[in-house]
């Protein structure tokens, strides 16, 4: 080989090798709404090398994503967007690709790499603000009372964080909104009720923005509501959970010393309380100290009121039920969601999506509406005979109309389905139906069996 032909040879082989090759492929451009901002997600089969900015006239922003190209033809849900009118891509120059963000206005968006998480891949997000935020409350707006009992209800996760993935494929986020909604109709159903939501649609929420929207509407409660996941599938069954006493008493003390802004519970009473507002420390201390006490006790009958019937439509975890449904724990990071709220509040667990029957009753339409209805009567039945202070419920202007025909009966030992369904003057088919035991009649002690009522058996 003369030395000519072999400085073409590498000339040749450089060249190839300074080519880029696109080496990141563009999946998908999804776009959502949330109350803050509106975010852009591109989905990629590796992570995204990119650079974006800004332009004027018409405002718009673009990102170029580096050594990428499209996997496939990609369609973009239609926009309907309050600050963002359109979402376009092309192929650039040198293996790149570009997405453009048509705006209605200039805005500074913050763009950020999110990694794979089940079932989502590599992920580049651009959020693009949009909210009107959230307005600090003043001394002056705090006396006007409630007229309607304000109940906020927070499914849990949404957007990119889908929370647990069931064996099924379900997704925990979906769950969580699909037995919000049923549970806002049915307490709605109800004269004197307000239900807001912290997400209504697909989207991420973060837990301030939640702990926000429930003093924002200066609710009576607050209820999370999600599904659980264990690392094996045999755990099943529904759980509330609050604030445990001891730990609430540390936890309230904490934001007492943080939050110069803040909302007092005295009584069942919404007293939204600045300490600005006090020129006596000592008087401030006392009502918060009283108003503590109040939260946890409001939480504590809550707890129970919604376990009751849920146990009505789903079976429930051994922890809420040999606890004597009093005393349950915060055992997790995620319920930081309650920690930071300063209203009553209650986490439901609606079963595990890591327990194949949970995940089965969870993924049907049906179960849902059952469990969210279980939900929406805790919550009517406790205010219905606890309603706050200066509420429409508590003036007379309304009275609740809940029927409840349900008894239950905690299966002791030696105990046979024939005679328990004997004792209440039901048949044994009834109290199977009731309880989803098929034509099993095999119960076990402790188990808590709900009794139909015995009009409603003949
Ligand atoms: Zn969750």
């Amino acid at each position: 080989m003369n030395t000519r032909l072999h400085g073409l040879l590498i000339g040749a082989l450089l060249t190839t090798l300074a080519l880029p090759v696109a080496a990141n492929e563009l999946m998908g451009i999804r776009w959502n709404e949330g109350p803050n901002n509106t975010r852009i997600v591109l989905d990629l089969s590796e992570t995204a090398d990119y650079t974006f900015g800004k332009l004027d006239d018409p405002p718009r922003i673009y990102i170029d994503l580096k050594n990428t190209k499209l996997a496939r033809k990609i369609s973009v849900r239609e926009v309907d967007s309050r600050i963002l009118q359109r979402i376009r891509h092309s192929p650039r120059e040198g293996n790149s690709h570009r997405v453009v963000l048509d705006l209605n206005e200039l805005v500074e968006p913050s763009v950020f790499r999110l990694d794979p998480y089940t079932p989502y891949g590599h992920r580049l997000v651009i959020d693009i603000p949009s909210g009107i935020g959230f307005d600090e409350e003043d001394c002056s707006t705090d006396t006007e009372p409630h007229k309607d009992v304000v109940i906020v209800l927070d499914a849990g996760h949404g957007g990119e964080d889908p929370g647990a993935v069931a064996i099924n494929k379900l997704l925990e986020k979906d769950v969580n909104l699909a037995i919000t909604r049923h549970a806002k109709n049915y307490i709605e159903q109800q004269d004197g009720f307000k239900v807001v939501l912290t997400r209504n649609a697909d989207y991420e929420v973060t837990l301030e923005t939640r702990r926000n929207i429930a003093l924002r509407e200066r609710a009576h409660l607050f209820v999370s509501i999600h599904a659980d996941s264990f690392k094996n599938s045999q755990p099943r069954g529904g759980s509330v959970f609050i604030l445990g006493s001891g730990n609430a008493e540390s936890e309230l003390s904490k934001w007492s010393e943080q939050n110069a802004n803040r909302s007092d519970w005295i009584g069942g009473v919404a007293t939204w309380v600045n300490s600005e507002c006090f020129d006596d420390p000592e008087e401030y201390r006392f009502l918060n100290n009283l108003a503590a006490d109040a939260v946890i006790e409001s939480s504590v009958e809550l707890g129970k009121s919604v376990l009751y019937f849920m146990s009505q439509v789903t079976p429930l975890h051994p922890r809420s039920l040999a606890r004597e449904q009093d005393n349950f724990r915060v055992t997790d990071a995620k319920y930081v969601v309650l920690k930071n709220t300063q209203v009553p509040a209650i986490l439901v667990e609606t079963g595990f999506l890591s327990n194949a029957k949970d995940a089965e009753m969870l993924s049907q339409p049906g179960h849902r509406k059952l469990v969210g209805r279980a939900i929406a009567y805790g919550i009517l039945s406790h205010f219905c005979t606890n309603p706050p202070y200066h509420t429409h419920l508590d003036d007379g202007t309304y009275e609740c109309e809940l029927e409840e025909s349900i008894t239950r009966y905690r299966v002791r030992k030696g105990d046979t389905l024939s005679e328990i369904a004997q004792t209440y003057k039901v048949t044994v088919s009834s109290i199977q139906q009731l309880n989803n035991l098929g034509s099993s009649v095999n119960i076990f002690e402790d188990q808590i069996l709900n009794i139909p009522s015995h009009a409603s058996n003949n």
